[in-house]
């Protein structure tokens, strides 16, 4: 998935705050902190050029292993049970659901090594030929990207039918 972690991110984070945070955290820090969960794993892409040479598949390491990032939510989602003031527990939660959402998406066309570390082997819905070059061209012209299109357009329509309630609120 190239454009639609964002998005996702602010689609899940604003479906999952009535129900995790609405009397914690303001709205819109939720959703920020949902939407930098969303593509926190692709941050191993600057450990991918910079430090690894692109040497090992950025998916094989701890920041797209799905064990972690389920790790990271059963851990939250005890600290948001247990805790008093949730307002911490309730961000964090919601960033490790949109790190582990992100997992699934790459999924999609995608290696994620679900099994990892006892199965060393990647799993992914469908495959995107190389056919074109350069390789992000083949993601833009492959039918998956309209799934990407359908989320970003999710997310805007929903962004702007809250605006109007956002400004009424505020005159
Ligand atoms: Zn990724």
């Amino acid at each position: 998935m190239i454009i639609g972690h964002l998005p996702a991110g602010y689609l899940i984070s604003s479906f999952t705050y009535m129900r995790t945070a609405a009397d914690a955290v303001s709205r819109r820090l939720f959703i920020v902190f949902g939407m930098a969960g969303a593509i926190a794993p692709d941050v191993d892409l600057l450990y991918f050029y910079l430090i690894d040479d692109r040497q090992h598949h950025h998916h094989t390491y701890a920041t797209h292993l799905p064990i972690v990032w389920a790790a990271l939510f059963v851990a939250c989602a005890w600290w948001l049970h247990a805790a008093r003031f949730k307002q911490l527990p309730a961000l964090a939660l919601v960033f490790c659901i949109n790190g582990f959402v992100h997992l699934m998406l790459d999924t999609i066309v995608g290696d994620i090594w679900w099994l990892a570390p006892f199965v060393d082997k990647p799993y992914s819905l469908f495959t995107v030929e190389p056919a074109y070059h350069p390789w992000l061209l083949s993601f833009i012209l492959h039918w998956s990207f309209l799934l990407e299109l359908a989320v970003l357009g999710a997310a805007l329509w929903l962004w702007r039918s809250r605006a109007p309630a956002t400004i009424r609120l505020f005159h």
